[in-house]
Parts: structure tokens; C-alpha cells; sequence
């Protein structure tokens, strides 16, 4: 049986969403996706997926405190942006954004269980750093999260892995993931700078259950290159991953680790991103849903998403 052709949904109205004046999550991150997007769709690699925004943002709150989500809603369109913290606002524009991604989220999670399914979602604002109680770090929902709840509350046998390669630990992914999913549905791995932004991800808090599930957080030193994080992904992910066997894969796509990203200090390249994708490719039984976090550099990102994207193809 051959595999489903994979979908990329492009969240165009985050391309009005304002971080901020000189903010490194700014649109131009987007506009340098769609060329690659583009590009593979051309030759038929793939098709984009094209949804209707939903008029509400309902389904996010399966996943967050629905007093957030009522304050979301209640910006209006004239009205001024809101800084949640230092470096994350929230306006009007955002909400438009985040309803057209929410119409993605309905379409994903209506995707039957060990139906084959592949999805790469460019969207902003990204998703990981938001909690239970509301956004941080540049993230204003978490997006990931809100699909693998919705996932796991309409099938309680579906198995869900949360794979976040972002330099930044999914502080916001764990917070939800490990206050409202039971424990043993669900395995959350990341790998990711240590210490850093937001400060946690230790490990302190890792924790095997039954057939694997639980939580593996694994710190990385500043500086960690292809080659270190090769060790990584083979000794300590690939075989907790096979163990587990998930039906549903939901991965935070940050490419900040990438040697020349102004953010993370490590020492990735392309190389790393297509053995990821590489992973992912030879793994996949159900739903493979990936949605794009962080990644700063303009041209680093375009060739990481890419390298990424032809490895999950295997090509
Ligand atoms: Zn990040």
C-alpha cells in the first residue's frame, strides 16, 4: 500500500500576528517557509491542506483553563495588543490566527485511530511554552497539546507520542500533557538546551510507565552538534519510541538548535533534521502531525524545515 500523499497547512492569518517591533518571531518566518512548501507541493510531494476558520477558539479549551480562552476571545478588533509577559502579546490579529488554526486542529482530530495520516502545520504564533493557565515565551496556545488531548479524550486506547526537538525545553506541552491526560497514555520526549529558556526539562522529572509511556526529558549542553545529538536520538529516543509504539505522533518542530540560529548557542545542522525526519518516516502507523515552534534565522530555518521534510519523505 503506498503512503498518503503528506499535507501542509499553511496558517496564513498568522502572517498578521505581531510579536512586537524587532521581535525574532516575526512573520517574515512564515513568508520563508512557503517557498519551500511550495516547492514540494509543485512537485507533488505533497498537497496543502485548506480549512475554514472556525468562528470560535472552542476547541482550545480542551486544553487550557477556559477563563483564558474567554479572555482571547474578548479581544477586539480595535483594541490594543496585550503583553502576556516580556516578550509575548496577544492582540486581535492573534485571535484571527489562532481560529484558523483551531479549524486545522477540528479537521486533525476528527482523523480516525491507525488511519495513515501525515501533516506538517506552518504556523505562528508557536505553541510549546503555553500552559494549562495561559501563553508565555512567544507562544499564545499550544496547539500540539490542545490536538493530543482532543486525540486522547475521543479514543482512551489511543497511544500518543509528543516529540519536541526545539532548543527550548515544551515546558507548556508537559504542563498539559501530565495534568490532564492520564499517565499512561501518553509518552512526552524532548530534547532541548539545558540549562536555558524556560528553565526546566532537567530531567528530574522523568518517569517510565507501563509499555513505555512517561516522560523523558533530555538536557543538552550549549555547543551540542550533529553527531551528539545522533547518540541522542539512537540510544535513548528511537528505542523508548519503539517500546511505546504510539498510534498518533504529534512533534514540536523548532529549529532553533541549528548552529546558525541567534538564539540557541548549539550546533545542529540540516543533517540532524533529516534524520529526524528519517525517524519519523519509518515509524509512522496513524496520525503524524508536526507543527512548527521556533527557528530564527531566516535561512537556517527554510533549509532545516526542508532537510526535515525530504528525510519524513525519505528521498
Ligand atoms: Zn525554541
Amino acid at each position: 500500500m503506498s503512503a498518503p500523499l503528506p499535507e501542509y497547512f499553511v496558517g496564513y492569518a498568522g502572517l498578521a500576528h505581531d510579536s512586537g517591533p524587532d521581535h525574532p518571531e516575526s512573520p517574515a518566518r512564515l513568508s520563508a517557509l512557503l517557498p519551500v512548501l511550495e516547492s514540494r507541493v509543485k512537485r507533488k510531494k505533497a498537497r496543502f491542506l485548506e480549512v475554514l476558520p472556525e468562528p470560535d477558539l472552542a476547541i482550545f479549551r480542551e486544553g487550557h483553563d477556559p477563563k483564558y480562552i474567554d479572555f482571547l476571545e474578548s479581544l477586539a478588533p480595535n483594541g490594543p495588543p496585550v503583553d502576556l509577559d516580556g516578550d509575548t502579546r496577544v492582540a486581535y490579529a492573534t485571535v484571527r490566527a489562532l481560529k484558523e488554526i483551531a479549524g486545522a486542529l477540528l479537521n486533525l482530530s476528527g482523523t480516525e485511530s491507525g488511519v495513515s495520516r501525515r501533516i506538517f502545520c506552518a504556523v505562528r504564533p508557536p505553541g510549546h511554552h503555553a500552559h494549562f493557565y495561559g501563553g508565555m515565551g512567544f507562544c499564545a496556545v499550544n496547539h500540539l497539546a490542545t490536538l493530543a488531548v482532543s486525540r486522547a479524550r475521543a479514543n482512551p486506547a489511543e497511544r500518543i507520542l509528543v516529540l519536541d526537538f526545539d532548543v527550548h525545553h515544551g515546558n507548556g506541552t508537559f504542563d498539559i500533557l501530565t495534568r490532564l491526560l492520564p499517565p499512561d497514555q501518553f509518552l512526552f520526549v524532548s530534547t532541548h538546551r539545558y540549562p536555558f529558556y524556560p528553565g526546566t526539562g532537567s530531567g528530574r522529572e522523568n518517569r517510565e510507565g507501563p509499555g513505555g509511556s512517561g516522560v523523558l526529558d533530555l538536557p543538552l549542553p550549549a555547543g551540542t552538534d550533529d553527531e551528539d545529538y545522533r547518540f541522542v536520538l539512537e540510544e535513548r529516543i528511537l528505542p523508548r519510541w519503539d517500546l511505546f509504539s504510539p498510534m498518533t505522533v504529534l512533534v514540536s518542530a523548532g529549529f532553533d538548535a541549528h548552529i546558525a540560529d541567534p538564539l540557541g548557542e548549539m550546533a545542529l545542522s540540516e543533517k540532524t533534521y533529516r534524520r529526524i525526519g528519517e525517524a519519523l518516516g519509518r515509524r509512522e502507523r496513524g496520525l503524524t502531525a508536526c507543527f512548527l515552534e521556533g527557528g530564527y534565522s531566516l535561512p537556517a530555518l527554510a533549509q532545516s524545515a526542508d532537510a526535515f521534510l525530504c528525510g519524513w519523505d525519505r528521498e
